[in-house]
């Protein structure tokens, strides 16, 4: 049985004391739920968002981190300062660093590997673009994203792995794919799962759905077979939205 996981990306939203303030509020009004909580706020608040939230039910994630350990490398964060910091998991190839960024399914590769060798759980992002569904591209492109960005992961390692499926088209605009349409494609992540690795891997991967997920349509995706759970953004911003999501079974 696969628990739900709802996770909050904050993105580049709150200043550290507003993160802090935030945080306490989430930390209050979330102690009852039971569903695997995360949050995942800018790299500037997760050491105070980390004393914050020590000993609560939520989980503390990064949005992102270097594809190497340490070095000469200006700007970025490695996962021993994540590790460090109490990070737990850490979204990798989200759309937006794909999309802003450039980031390759190669890079993304490097970075999935480097957060499991380093015992984080990678959140690992893949979704189409409204172009490429249009075309009828929509299973192609995420079979394409999680081949090469599990490339070399083995599958004792998939239990690091959480795969967020979200529909570019769907981020921040409000737009959501309807519950049966995100479904399917969610069996045939979990369908190129089992291909990759095996029956019980893919019974196993936590497959989360993200794309303007909110409280008046988290139920009904939550509701389907192989949703296990949701990457939020903009819902994720206002305890009450973010409380009804983490409680969307109460
Ligand atoms: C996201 O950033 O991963 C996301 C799904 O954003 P939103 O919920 O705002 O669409």
């Amino acid at each position: 049985m696969r628990k739900t996981f709802i996770a909050g990306n904050w993105k580049m939203n709150k200043t550290p004391s507003e993160a802090v303030a935030f945080a306490k509020e989430l930390v209050k009004s979330l102690k009852d739920s039971d569903t695997k909580l995360m949050i995942a706020p800018s790299t500037a608040a997760l050491a105070p968002v980390a004393d914050v939230i020590k000993g609560s039910n939520i989980i503390l994630g990064a949005q992102n981190m270097a594809s190497v350990e340490d070095g000469a490398h200006t700007g970025e964060t490695s996962v021993l300062m994540l590790k460090d910091l109490g990070v737990e998991a850490v979204i990798l190839g989200h759309s937006e660093r794909r999309a802003i960024y450039g980031e390759s399914d190669e890079l993304i590769n490097a970075k999935v590997k480097l957060a499991i060798k380093h015992g984080l759980t990678a959140v690992f992002c893949i979704g189409e673009t409204l172009e490429e569904r249009e075309a009828g591209k929509a299973e192609t492109v995420c079979f394409d994203q999680t081949e090469k960005g599990l490339k070399d992961v083995s599958a004792a390692e998939m239990d690091k792995v959480v795969i967020a499926y979200e529909p570019v088209w769907a981020i921040g605009t409000g737009k959501t794919a309807s519950p049966e349409d995100a479904q399917a494609i969610h069996k045939a992540i979990r369908g190129k799962i089992e291909q990759l690795y095996s029956k019980e891997v893919a019974e196993k991967v936590i497959i989360q759905y993200g794309g303007s997920v909110k409280p008046s349509n988290v139920k009904d995706l939550m509701a389907q077979a192989d949703i296990d759970g949701g990457l939020i953004g903009g819902a994720s911003l206002e305890v009450e939205s973010f409380t009804a999501l983490a409680n969307y079974n109460k």
